[in-house]
């Protein structure tokens, strides 16, 4: 188990120094911006979805901590060339993997690499930290109007 917290130790630190698809997107067609002001989160979400509601391309930027900053990352390499439905479901799927303990009720396998976080839910200060950009996510895709959210 101790060598499992390791690995997913390493993950979270190599996201969060190397942050995959962290830049602005000019051809974005929904961006939303989002802060979490207990811990001064701070990111800006861009989305670029086609008429058959593929994510082509996804991005962020901004500063936060390390547990923002890697789930931002993460999320990003998990979400592209996945249509918005099954952006909904990985976001359900995450939301419940840090904030439940009920480890059967979630899909790892369409989690996949995103299962690191998982660790989160033992320190529930940071689970706003880890589900910044999935909330960010969450309203690009059901209310596209929405440019700014706040995690209170
Ligand atoms: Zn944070």
């Amino acid at each position: 188990m101790s060598d499992l917290r390791e690995l997913y130790q390493e993950v979270i630190v190599d996201h969060n120094r190397s942050p995959r698809n962290f830049h602005s997107l000019a051809d974005a067609n929904r961006q939303v911006e989002g802060f979490n002001p207990l811990c001064g989160d701070h990111l800006r979400l861009f989305l670029k979805v086609n008429q058959d509601n593929v994510i082509e391309d996804i991005s962020f930027e901004g500063e936060g901590c390390a547990i923002s900053v890697a789930s931002a990352s993460l999320m990003t390499e998990a979400l592209k060339h996945k249509t918005t439905a099954e952006a909904e479901h990985i976001f359900q799927q995450f939301h419940q993997l840090i904030t439940t303990d009920i480890e059967l009720a979630v899909d790892s396998e369409a989690l996949g690499k995103l299962n690191v976080l998982a660790g989160v839910r033992e320190f529930p200060a940071r689970v706003k930290c880890a589900s910044l950009a999935w909330h960010s996510l969450h309203s690009a895709l059901t209310q596209p109007e929405t440019a700014r959210i706040s995690t209170e």
